[in-house]
């Protein structure tokens, strides 16, 4: 049966981006949290988006600003809030006990044909889920923020998830607009958080080698490698960058492992080389609220403009 109401617990950064990805998706949504002011900045903080959506011509869905935000109600109830919901998207902070606690108590409340999503990004499912009533309901479908405008969404079972489960948490993904991919079973990290930590471990050890300056290391990302991985994956670019990936391989595959054979340890992320990065990303976008603010503005505009060109390709 397909989920006309979702709840969604915790109003924070996730959570509130989550509720306007199922309301533009048609979805009813509750949103509850244990503070009201967090409901009350969530709910003005929606509003606004979508306004800002509506006027630059964004917002998602088929509805209207008004028919979109009439589908989001808020509720400091965990009971009420779940009443009638057959998804539930937990977005409280990363917390191991606490995220269990929560998942205890909606394991006591849930009946045998509601999801139990948690947007974790990196506490595995079997840490989370074992030992409830309900397990085979319980999936981790972890967003990129923005969500609204990063449509993937790492879906991981754990290892007691019922493959309808995944299946319906996939098929709701893509209903709503995202872009869901399913990982056969829990890895530290999941996938993206792994291709990205090795991107970061790279460019760490580079810069802390003196091989390239921090601003330029990530340049090599933004007007290199980043701009065809907008649109085409690692693997396609082996197979597109030769006769096929056999024949990438063929090409290339001693050097790749010349080249990987050279990469050092798992680095320290401390010390003198955070030093250095941090002089140099400090001097380009100051450490104040303010301005760190206004580059994340600026990053999802871009953001925004991606989604939209990658709509039209
Ligand atoms: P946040 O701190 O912005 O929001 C957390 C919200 O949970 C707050 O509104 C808080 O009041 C509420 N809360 C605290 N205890 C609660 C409880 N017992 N019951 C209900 N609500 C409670 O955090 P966030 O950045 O939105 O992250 C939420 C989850 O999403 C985390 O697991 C995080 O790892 C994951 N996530 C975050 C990002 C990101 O970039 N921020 C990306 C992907 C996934």
């Amino acid at each position: 049966m397909e989920p006309s109401q979702v709840a969604i617990i915790g109003s924070g950064l996730i959570g509130r981006s989550w509720a306007m990805v199922f309301a533009a998706g048609g979805l009813k949504v509750k949103l509850y949290d244990i503070a009201q002011e967090q409901l009350t900045s969530a709910l003005e903080n929606i509003r606004k988006q979508m306004k800002e959506l509506k006027e630059s011509g964004f917002l998602k869905g088929a509805l209207s600003v008004e028919q979109q935000l009439a589908l989001i109600s808020v509720c400091t109830d965990l009971k009420a809030a779940v009443e009638g919901a057959t998804f539930i998207q937990e977005c409280t902070p990363e917390n191991l006990e606490l995220k269990k606690k929560i998942f205890g108590q909606l394991d006591l409340i849930v009946g045998d044909n509601v999801i139990l999503s948690s947007s974790t990004s990196c506490l595995l499912p079997s840490k989370l889920f074992t030992g409830l009533k309900h397990v085979k309901q319980c999936i981790v479908s972890h967003p990129v923020n923005p969500p609204y405008f990063v449509p993937l969404v790492e879906i991981v079972p754990h290892p007691e998830t019922d493959p309808s489960t995944t299946e319906r948490t996939y098929a709701l993904m893509k209903k709503i607009g995202q872009s869901p991919v399913k990982l056969n079973r829990e890895i530290e990290g999941f996938v993206l958080n792994r291709l990205q930590y090795a991107v970061i471990s790279e460019a760490w050890r580079l810069v802390g080698e003196g091989v390239i300056s921090p601003t330029d290391l990530d340049l090599v990302m933004s007007d290199g490698l980043g701009m065809r991985y907008a649109f085409i994956g690692p693997l396609e670019t082996m197979h597109l960058n030769a006769e096929g990936i056999s024949n990438y391989c063929e090409r290339y595959r001693e050097g790749m492992k010349l080249v990987l054979n050279t990469f050092g340890p798992v680095p320290e992320f401390s010390g003198e080389i955070e030093q250095k990065i941090n002089q140099a990303m400090s001097e380009k976008i100051p450490s104040v609220p303010k301005v760190l603010d206004a580059r994340r503005k600026w990053r999802d505009d871009c953001l925004t403009g991606l989604a939209k060109l990658k709509k039209e390709m």
